[in-house]
């Protein structure tokens, strides 16, 4: 049998690539229709995540125009990955398999061919992994290595250079849509689902246009994320430094006793405030950490909507 496809493609502010880059999703759409490795039902599903600008009109008149083309509107700007998350949801049951991708241009759209490839013989995930980082800016380039170095270090298991570009199936989705929580960051949850998975190299570009929205403030936000909603590790980090820090306490108070009882005691002011700083500072540390999880809780006993969708290009059925 021949599979549906959905490309699911997050946009915010995008008014000036999309009319770049839509082009390019909808002939690799059809290229592959025509190879008859998709389904003439495959569709492109456009989720804006309440741009400012017109990236909704330009996904709206797109959509009229073009029957492969559909979009969903987000009522508000949630971030990429709740982006992502209402585009895989809202797919899961009318597909077989989706890819999600940016609608940047710098993720290479012939990738698509080996991801599918790769579906059809058993794999019902397939990450997108990139090979090098040439195009990406000193700086982007160095944080994003960071980034992956510090999430394994920190117990969260990833695979490495991948980002949200990948081959879901939708028997995965519908497994993954009891993974109900608030704090997402999908390139972790996803290879906790299991089932077969490969991955598939390309290159990434340049964006076509306009500018990175993720600056460095969202990326920290998505570290944490990743780190905080993975992981227990820094819990027990704080737990074995705090063993350490009363050991050495404990030789210290020793050792105080031992010059004391010898009668060399010396008032010693600048260590004394050493202690106390270097102290307080490792408890408002730890202190700050432990918040971070009771914050995370308290989201997700709340239970609220991980995304809200305002419009869709089609009607639904009632
Ligand atoms: N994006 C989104 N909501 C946001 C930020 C970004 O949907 O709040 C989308 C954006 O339109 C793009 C993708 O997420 O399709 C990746 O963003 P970007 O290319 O700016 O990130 P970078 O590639 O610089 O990490
Ligand atoms: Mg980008």
């Amino acid at each position: 049998m021949i599979p549906c496809l959905y490309i699911i493609i997050p946009c915010y502010n995008e008014q000036e690539v999309l009319p770049l880059t839509a082009p390019m999703f909808r002939q690799k759409l059809l290229d592959l229709i025509a190879a008859e490795k998709i389904a003439s039902t495959s569709r492109i599903l456009f989720v804006n995540d309440g741009s400012k600008d017109k990236t909704w009109e330009l996904i709206c008149k797109m959509a009229e125009a073009e029957e492969h083309i559909i979009g969903i509107s987000q009522s508000r700007n949630r971030g990429h990955q709740n982006a992502v998350l209402a585009g895989l949801m809202e797919a899961k049951d009318r597909c077989d398999i989706t890819i999600s991708i940016d609608c940047d241009g710098q993720d290479d759209i012939d990738a698509m061919d080996k991801m599918v490839d790769a579906y059809l013989a058993g794999s019902e995930v397939v990450y997108g992994v990139r090979s090098n980082r040439d195009s990406d800016s000193f700086f982007k380039r160095h944080s994003a290595q960071a980034f992956y170095k510090f999430l394994s270090a920190m117990g969260a298991d990833i695979v490495y250079n991948h980002a949200d570009y990948r081959l879901v199936s939708s028997r995965v989705l519908q497994e993954f849509a009891d993974f109900e929580e608030v704090n997402l960051f999908l390139r972790g949850l996803i290879p906790m689902v299991g089932f077969q998975s490969t991955t598939v190299e390309y290159v990434r570009k340049e964006r076509l246009a306009g500018e990175s929205k993720y600056p460095l403030r969202k990326m920290l936000g998505l570290a944490a994320d990743g780190v905080t909603s993975l992981s227990v590790k820094p819990l027990h980090l704080i737990m074995n430094f705090g063993v350490l820090v009363a050991i050495i306490s404990f030789i210290g108070c020793i050792w105080a006793l031992i010059t004391a009882i010898c009668g060399k005691s010396v008032a010693g002011w600048a260590s004394m405030t050493c202690i106390i700083c270097f102290v307080g500072g490792v408890q408002l540390i730890s202190l700050g950490i432990i918040g971070e999880y009771i914050g995370k809780i308290y989201l997700e006993t709340k239970r609220r909507p991980r995304y809200i969708i305002s419009e869709r290009t089609w009607e639904p059925e009632k």
